[in-house]
């Protein structure tokens, strides 16, 4: 699948849409959820364009992934969520219902957040 530019995370690094921003550095960037289901619920992503985790675990570079990997432990930790748990998730293509095609990491916290999912 080809990145899409006009997603609204490729705006949002462009500057064109506003986040509310938690954690930048020079390969990564977290922003809190704008419909957040818990207390914590933040997004991390890539600055490169990647539109899943599958584009990302292959195409990325060893900095970029580092850098995405230590955000995340970074943001949990400035969020006060690690002594409680915290709960990651990615979603890749439509069995996960991805709905934004740049890849991002989910960060949930601050509440009991029940099973990891619900039996069909
Ligand atoms: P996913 O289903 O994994 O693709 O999740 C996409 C997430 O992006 C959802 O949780 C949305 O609430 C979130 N989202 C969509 N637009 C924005 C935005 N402008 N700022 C922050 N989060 C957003």
């Amino acid at each position: 699948m080809a990145y899409d530019r006009n997603n609204v995370f490729a705006r949002i690094l462009r500057g064109e849409l506003p986040c509310s921003k938690v954690y930048e550095d020079e390969h990564t960037l977290a922003f809190r959820d704008i419909n957040p289901l818990a207390p914590t619920h933040i997004l991390v992503i890539p600055k490169g364009e990647y539109v899943s985790v599958d584009d990302f675990s292959q195409n990325a570079s060893e900095a970029e992934i580092v850098s995405l990997m230590r955000a995340i432990g970074h943001v949990a930790r400035a969020e006060g969520v690690v002594d409680d748990g915290y709960r990651i998730l990615a979603n890749h293509g439509v069995a996960a219902r991805q709905e934004v095609p740049h890849f991002h990491i989910h960060i949930f916290g601050g509440r009991d957040l029940g099973p990891m999912l619900t039996r069909r």
